[in-house]
């Protein structure tokens, strides 16, 4: 046992954290009066303190002002507001600002992408995803296909892990796209993936999937807030993700989309338009004919859901506080603690970390497959204030969340497991 293994040790990095402070902007839950070690991060991030105010003066302009509140309210006019989240989110994921807003949810929002930039034509139909996405992301795909009146089975291609393996190499999704470069009208990965943690190539996949004549677009659910992006720079033709996991925004949170520079600035593009995406200028003057804003706002439906994304706002402030590169560090010294500790246990057999063991191609997120007892060693582990997430058949997740975890909750995460296990 090296010192590393003690509560002291942890102490001590904590003590020498420059972003230690951020924990208390956030509201930790509790279980019989403690904090609990909140390692779900990735599936609802926790509640900034400054939310309510935000959401509050949101009220109170609705209060007193009404209708006017949306060119007149003190702070955030609301005919603006998806303006406001722009340059936070253009940093997050390495974008321009026109080439982002905020808008819908994640999965109305893959499908309007869909309609953007998957058009399949006679040669060109294919699908690329990975097998075992998220669910959402499947039936989006599954509907898109047979909208299309596609042949579900062929239309779609899948590609999996190799024969005892967890994750998928690069390589090998490079191959797969030049297997169908023919036929492939559209890759869409996730940026980090749900139940892996797998941080994926953008750079090498877009490269590839561009080669092949495809278009290629990321869904950055675990991925936005989590890891460094540039998605500009790499071209990525769109994306989007949503604000409750790594953003803190609130369940159910507004979600955000990418479409880069050289689409958004193209009205072409075949799109699904509401008034919200019209030329700002005449918005009001209720004329027939569709002219879009330029960039990813040419995209929008509706006019914006305000008080979701003044919940989205207070917590971007935050970001934009701590700074991505900065949260970054933090985040692999974090996760690299926590992979360092839980390796006796790997070694030992009870447990297989299957989250790739490389700093750049994972985020926070570990993935534990348990070998044995797994269920009862994930609610022993609830019942010890742990908030880790389960998903069958055997695998616990478990996030350090670099904005309000501690190198001591990793610490006792490791100390509860080890007493649990042995
Ligand atoms: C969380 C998540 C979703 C959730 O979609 P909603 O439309 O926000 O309910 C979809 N896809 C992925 C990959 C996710 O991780």
């Amino acid at each position: 046992m090296s010192n590393k293994n003690t509560l002291a040790y942890a102490q001590q990095l904590d003590n020498e954290d420059p972003l230690k402070a951020f924990r208390n902007r956030f509201h930790i839950p509790k279980l019989k009066g403690k904090d609990v070690i909140y390692f779900t991060g990735n599936s609802l991030g926790l509640q900034p303190k400054s939310t309510k105010t935000y959401i509050n003066e949101e009220l109170d302009d609705w209060a007193t002002l009404g209708v006017e509140g949306h060119f007149h309210s003190q702070k955030r006019p609301w005919f603006h507001y998806h303006k406001f989240s722009k340059e936070a989110l253009a940093k997050i994921v390495g974008a321009l600002p026109s080439e982002v807003v905020s808008m819908n949810s994640l999965t109305s929002n893959l499908h309007l992408m869909m309609v953007s930039f998957y058009r399949p034509t006679k040669t060109r139909h294919k699908i690329l995803i990975e097998s075992g996405a998220f669910p959402s992301d499947q039936y989006a795909v599954e509907s898109q296909i047979k909208f299309h009146k596609l042949p579900y089975n062929e239309a779609l291609v899948e590609i999996s892990p190799r024969k005892g393996e967890h994750t998928l190499r690069t390589e090998d999704i490079i191959s797969k796209i030049e297997e169908h470069k023919d036929s492939l009208a559209l890759v869409m990965l996730s940026g980090v993936q749900y139940y892996s943690g797998q941080f994926f190539d953008i750079q090498k996949i877009t490269e590839a999937g561009h080669q092949a004549g495809a278009f290629v677009g990321f869904d950055l659910a675990h991925a936005a807030g989590n890891v460094p992006l540039e998605l500009h720079k790499h071209e990525v033709d769109f994306a989007a993700w949503c604000s409750y996991k790594y953003l803190n925004s609130g369940p159910g949170g507004v979600s955000g989309i990418f479409v880069h520079e050289k689409h958004g600035n193209n009205p072409d593009i075949p799109r699904f338009a509401g008034w919200w995406g019209h030329n700002e200028e005449e918005r009001f003057k209720m004329e027939k004919g569709f002219k879009p804003m330029e960039g990813a706002d040419g995209w929008q439906l509706s006019n914006v859901n305000v008080l979701s994304s003044a919940a989205h706002l207070a917590a971007l402030e935050i970001y934009n506080e701590a700074g991505m590169e900065a949260l970054r560090e933090k985040s692999l010294k974090l996760t690299g603690y926590l992979e360092s500790l839980l390796k006796e246990l790997q070694d030992e057999g009870f447990l297989q970390m299957i989250t790739p063991t490389e700093p750049n191609a994972r985020g926070c997120q570990l993935s534990l497959l348990v070998t044995h007892n797994g269920k009862a060693i994930f609610e022993h582990l609830t019942q010890s204030g742990v908030v880790a997430d389960w998903r069958e058949p055997n695998v616990i997740r478990v996030a350090p969340v670099p904005l309000y975890n501690t190198f001591e909750d990793v610490f006792n995460f490791y100390d509860i497991l080890k007493k649990v296990i042995f």
